[in-house]
């Protein structure tokens, strides 16, 4: 079961609407991860366990950020992935740590994002 203000099916924790606030006002009321401005969803953001708590996160302000309802149902509770271009496994963006421009990018040659490098260091796309 939910609770309110936990994202999606995989968060148990309340979220104290005190500390919801504070990480609206760390996130700028912006995903994460497409940095949609929660004004343009038109949906409230989900509050994002970085760490997700089926892998131990805590409910903690370091471990929380936004997330638009499509990067989090599309992140679920995965903190690694394959990557798309190598197959190699890696880290998933952190957007409380990392910073978004070292790590995805805007083509006017494709639709979506254009990931740069990937989250585990700053390797050049070939
Ligand atoms: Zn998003």
């Amino acid at each position: 079961m939910t609770s309110q203000g936990c994202s999606g099916k995989k968060s148990r924790s309340y979220v104290a609407k005190a500390l919801r606030e504070q990480i609206a006002r760390d996130a700028r009321h912006r995903c994460g991860y497409c940095l949609t401005s929660a004004r343009i969803t038109g949906t409230p953001m989900e509050v994002n366990h970085i760490v997700p708590e089926s892998l131990g996160g805590p409910t903690v302000r370091e471990n929380l950020w936004l997330a638009c309802s499509m990067c989090n149902d599309h992140k679920d509770n995965r903190i690694a992935a394959p990557d798309p271009l190598t197959g190699e496994v890696v880290r998933l963006f952190d957007p409380r740590r990392q910073v978004w421009p070292d790590h995805f990018g805007w083509s006017t040659e494709e639709v979506g994002h254009r990931r740069l490098a990937s989250t585990q260091g700053l390797r050049n796309e070939a």
